[in-house]
């Protein structure tokens, strides 16, 4: 099996070493991720600007860093190697759980492998100001990855884990809550700035991903490309005739 390994984090993230390290026990592993951090970039395409693709290295695995976003690393990760069998995202330093998981460049990474009729995973967890103890969730990696590498069924996936985690449940996209804020600021200047930044939501409906991982369960998402909100478009059929 050929995995390809990439991240929002960028290629020296210590996160997508620990996820490389447990592809390898799946099959051949081939890091392609970016330069740089590129959180927060959702799905952006580089077509302004050719990119770069170099060799690396890291700790021994064969990889490539690109002067790009997660999406370009998948398309350019996905060209340089034929016969790609899954794409792994992650692991992301910081959950992406319900509606912030529009800005996320890590599961971008995994939407734009399953645009390409690839599987897509993405893996996230939760980073304080300690960065997240690998070792202790390598356990749960391994199992996520022996569970949805043996579903091909399933395109596409976003996994969270807990810092400590007591089991997997399947769960679905919490929407009910966004928590983007825009915080004002100033400059050591005294001109004013703004922070784009996440404020804590209160509540979780049981059953979805923010739930399950406040509640120290593993919570995997699967997920659609299929933006169409087919209830609406039945009614509207019915209800608002066009020409
Ligand atoms: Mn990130």
């Amino acid at each position: 099996m050929r995995i390809l390994v990439t991240n929002d984090d960028g290629i020296y993230s210590p996160g997508i070493l620990a996820l490389a390290r447990a592809a390898q026990r799946f099959g051949d592993v081939r890091v392609v991720a970016p330069d740089v951090e590129q959180s927060s970039m959702g799905q952006a395409i580089t077509s302004t600007r050719p990119l770069s693709y170099r060799a690396t290295k890291l700790d021994g695995i064969e990889a490539y860093r690109v002067n790009g976003t997660p999406a370009d690393c998948v398309a350019l990760g996905a060209h340089n190697w034929e016969q790609v069998d899954a794409v792994l995202s992650g692991i992301n330093l910081g959950p992406n759980l319900g509606n912030s998981t529009w800005h996320s460049g890590t599961l971008a990474a995994a939407k734009q492998a399953a645009l390409l009729g690839l599987r897509g995973i993405a893996l996230s967890t939760p980073a304080g100001s300690s960065e997240p103890d690998f070792d202790r969730i390598e356990p749960y990696v391994l199992r996520i990855l022996e569970c949805l590498l043996r579903h091909p069924e399933l395109p596409l996936v976003n996994v969270n884990i807990p810092r400590d985690p007591k089991g997997l449940r399947w769960t679905r996209q919490a929407v009910r809550f966004y928590d983007g804020a825009v915080v004002p600021g100033e400059d050591p200047m005294g001109r004013k700035h703004f922070w784009l930044t996440v404020r804590p939501t209160e509540g979780a409906e049981e059953g979805t991903d923010l739930w399950a991982v406040r509640e120290g369960f593993v919570s995997l998402t699967p997920l659609r490309l299929d933006l169409t909100d087919h209830a609406e478009l039945t009614r509207v059929v019915r209800e608002i005739p066009l020409d």
